[in-house]
C-alpha cells in the first residue's frame, strides 16, 4: 500500500452514449479488481434480454419510482428516452466499505453528483469516431431505427459537454480492456491525491505523542 492509511471507496461517475462500451468497460473493471463494485440505478424502462433485476438495474414500475422521489431515497435522477433512471441513497453504503463505487449515468445525472459530492472522479468514455458508434448502434441490434437515430443525436450531443468531466478514456473496438485499465490507474492516482490524505497526515504526524 503506497498511501498513508487504508483509503476511502472513490465514487467514481462513469458516462457514454450509448454504444461507447462503457457497461463492457464497467463490468471488466469489476472482474479484475474486487475493490471496484456497481451502484445499481432503479429505472422504469423494460429490461433488455439478458439483464437481471438487481444486477444491471432495480427494475420498478413508474409509481414506485415516484415513491423514492417522495421519500428522499433517490439522490439524483433523470428521464431518458421517455423512463426513469436514478442513483439510490443506499448505494453509498458501498463505499463505507472501502470499495470504488462506479455510477454508471448520463451527463446531467453527472454533473449533479459532482456538485453534491465534489471529491468524486468524472470520466467519460468516447468511441473513437463518429462510424464507429453508429455501426455498434446498429449491430447492437435491440433498438428500432428510429430509437438508433434518437440515441445518435443524443450521443452527439452529450460528446460536447466531455470538457466538464474530470477524465477522458477512448474505447476502441476490441480494447475494453485497456479502456478498464486506463480507469483503474485514474482511481489509483486519485486515491494518492493530498486532499485524500490531510486527515491521515494530521493523525499520524501530528497528533501523535511517544
Ligand atoms: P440504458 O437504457 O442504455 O441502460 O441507459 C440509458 C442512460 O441512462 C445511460 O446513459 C445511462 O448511463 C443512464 N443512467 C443509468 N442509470 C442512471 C442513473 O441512476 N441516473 C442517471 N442520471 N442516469 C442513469
Amino acid at each position: 500500500m503506497t498511501t498513508l492509511l487504508k483509503p476511502k471507496g472513490i465514487l467514481l461517475v462513469v458516462s457514454g452514449a450509448a454504444g461507447t462500451g462503457k457497461g463492457t468497460v464497467n463490468a471488466l473493471l469489476m472482474k479484475e479488481h474486487e475493490d471496484f463494485v456497481y451502484s445499481v440505478s432503479a429505472t422504469t424502462r423494460p429490461p433488455r434480454p439478458g439483464e437481471v433485476d438487481g444486477r444491471e438495474y432495480h427494475f420498478i414500475s413508474k409509481e414506485q419510482f415516484e415513491e423514492h422521489i417522495r421519500n428522499d431515497a433517490v439522490i439524483e435522477y433523470t428521464e431518458y428516452c421517455g423512463n426513469y433512471y436514478g442513483t439510490l441513497k443506499s448505494e453509498l453504503k458501498k463505499l463505507d466499505e472501502g470499495k470504488n463505487l462506479i455510477l454508471e449515468i448520463e451527463v446531467e445525472g453527472a454533473m449533479n453528483i459532482k456538485r453534491l459530492f465534489p471529491d468524486s472522479v468524472t470520466v467519460f468514455i468516447l468511441p473513437p469516431d463518429y462510424t464507429t458508434l453508429r455501426n455498434r448502434l446498429v449491430n447492437r441490434g435491440t433498438n428500432a431505427a428510429d430509437d438508433i437515430e434518437n440515441r445518435m443525436q443524443k450521443a452527439l450531443r452529450e460528446f460536447a459537454t466531455v470538457k466538464s468531466y474530470d477524465y477522458a478514456v477512448v474505447n476502441h473496438d476490441g480494447q475494453a480492456k485497456e479502456a478498464a485499465d486506463a480507469i483503474y490507474e485514474i482511481v489509483k492516482s486519485e486515491q494518492h491525491r493530498v486532499s485524500r490524505t490531510e486527515d491521515a497526515v494530521e493523525r499520524l504526524f501530528f497528533q501523535t505523542k511517544n
